[in-house]
């Protein structure tokens, strides 16, 4: 049988466990790879009917970019609300809530995301927003999405006043005088978000229709998709999806993750890792990991940590929070690994690592896919050798280091750059190591994030800043297949990911050859690719 399609070129297969495997040319059948090798081996299996993709001299191709941490209906949504991360001063965002509030009719709620109280210097409070836009129900995300900047109306509505307690894992935060003060920690953010009325399926269809071509326009051909941002008892994005991928709209692979309130819903229908959620799409949509959170983030000083934050004067200890006990991490993962499900645990601090870790181990070999650990961003010293020993995988969204370094530094001390974001070390120690960015929480753009794991640092900081933890830097090698072979390998794929025979055949072609050395690496944080293929089909050519 003739190939569909054979590209040739410089190719990098990503075969075996290290290096770029380049070959000269790959045939494609039936959206597989068929046979990766020399140009003149494959030239004997074409006919006239075979579609030929020739690179540029200087162009190499590589797997399509997975994304392993992307909440998609999320990030589709948060495109089309207020972004405040495009104001940089408490005054810029509330002229965008009153631009909002012109916009939305009433009773509408006004929602956005991306504040962040230390690039203003203050928390935002409830009567900043009555000011210009009074009477509105307004909730909006902090750009961790792990707490809630609410309108007076918002908290009348949902019942919080003086005499309302701090609900388990979360913290109102209050005036002297016990009066809330607008800002809603971790948990806490629940109270008014589930007031919040859903979002009309049909809005999250569109809004993922035209968020997918974005993705691939960035070479990104498929997403781990978290789950929803907000609660999610019955799972609803997989309804969307299922509808997306077989109105044959779905162009990119998705695996989407259940949420705990969901897993009875899962289990009932009979969920696992990696089956299907739209029979006869080809591998577009698969049930992934459940998605459980040991404790909140660095942002908000939440993160679950061995040790007090540095300098801390706050309430409590200066240790964070787990929002879920280390108990319920390791009685939910238990019981998503009987029904065939495995577990994802958000954990940034290095306590919730830990917690994670040790929750994730006793069923670590029993599921079909690998456990993960998400973030990993502060990681003891002494857990590393853990993730290879238990079989867990660290997803880890280098980009992060983009907006934390500084944060890190301050709250972490010396901890931040012996412990944090080391990812060279997590590998060296034996450890899988997917990359994802985490939008909406940052740009679904994988490239800055992968140029910043060979430099560590970013081209924002200011020139004096030095890189972060400098011995953690990956070569870009490494860093490309964190974000191809990495993501595959966490499904216990051994061909996705990679451009060897029995692969997708989803390929991007870059502009630039990589090669070590740092302007390389900086020329990767902007690099579009030319062309992207999906299944053997070309989606995108510019
Ligand atoms: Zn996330």
């Amino acid at each position: 049988m003739p190939l569909d399609t054979l590209v040739s070129g410089r190719i990098a297969t990503f075969a075996g466990g290290a290096g770029f495997g380049w070959v000269e040319a790959i045939g494609i059948r039936e959206g597989k790879v068929a046979f990766a090798g020399s140009a003149i081996d494959l030239e004997t299996r074409a006919d006239p009917h075979t579609q030929r993709i020739e690179l540029e001299p200087g162009e190499i191709a590589i797997s399509g970019i997975t994304d392993a941490h992307l909440h998609l209906a999320g990030a589709a949504l948060a495109a089309a609300e207020i972004n405040l991360g495009e104001a940089p001063t408490l005054n810029g965002a509330l002229d965008l809530v009153a631009r909002a509030a012109a916009r939305i009719p009433e009773p509408g709620w006004i929602e956005g995301s991306g504040w962040d109280q230390r690039r203003w210097g203050a928390w935002p409070t409830a009567d900043a927003l009555e000011r210009v836009a009074p009477g509105r129900r307004i909730a909006l995300r902090s750009a961790d999405h792990h707490s809630v900047w609410a309108s007076p109306a918002a908290l009348r509505a949902a019942g919080i006043d003086a005499a309302t307690p701090d609900p388990a894992g979360g913290v109102i935060r209050r005036a002297a005088d016990g009066t809330p003060d607008g800002v809603l920690l971790e948990n806490a953010g629940g109270l008014v978000e589930d007031l919040i009325p859903p979002p009309e399926p049909e809005s999250i269809v569109r809004a993922v229709r035209t968020y997918a071509r974005e993705l691939l326009a960035l070479g990104v051909v498929g997403v781990h998709d978290p789950g929803s941002l907000a609660l999610d008892p019955t799972n609803r994005a997989h309804a969307i999806y299922r509808e997306l991928a077989e109105a044959d709209e779905l162009p990119i692979r998705v695996h989407a993750c259940i949420r705990a309130d969901g897993l009875d819903d899962a289990i009932e229908g009979g969920r696992r890792s990696g089956i299907t959620l739209a029979p006869g799409t080809e591998g577009r949509l698969e049930v992934g990991w459940l998605k459980l959170f040991a404790d909140g983030t660095l942002g908000s000083q939440t993160a679950a940590l061995l040790d007090p934050i540095e300098g801390w004067t706050g309430e409590g200890t200066g240790r964070g929070l787990f929002a879920t006990s280390p108990e319920e991490l390791a009685a939910l993962s238990r019981r998503a690994a009987d029904a065939g499900i495995a577990t994802m645990i958000h954990a940034i601090g290095d306590a919730a690592v830990r917690a994670a870790l040790t929750a994730l181990a006793p069923a670590a070999r029993d599921v079909p896919f690998m456990p993960r650990v998400e973030h990993v961003q502060l990681c003891h010293p002494d857990d590393r050798a853990r993730f290879k020993a238990l079989g867990v995988a660290a997803s880890v969204q280098p980009v992060h280091l983009r907006a934390d370094a500084a944060k890190a530094r301050g709250d972490w001390g010396a901890r931040a750059e012996s412990a944090g974001y080391a990812w060279r070390s997590l590998l060296d120690s034996g450890a899988v190591i997917a990359f994802g960015t985490d939008a909406p929480v940052e740009p679904a753009d994988p490239w800055p994030g992968i140029a910043l794991s060979v430099l560590r640092r970013d081209p924002s900081w200011p020139g004096d800043v030095p890189p972060f933890g400098p011995t953690e830097a990956l070569s870009i090698e490494q860093a490309l297949r964190a974000a191809t072979v990495g993501p595959a390998t966490t499904r216990r794929d051994r061909l996705g990911g990679r451009l060897v025979p029995g692969s997708p055949a989803d390929l991007i072609v870059l502009p630039e050859a990589p090669r070590e050395g740092p302007e390389r690496a900086a020329a990767f944080a902007e690099v579009r690719p030319r062309l992207v293929m999906v299944g053997g089909e070309v989606i995108l050519e510019r």
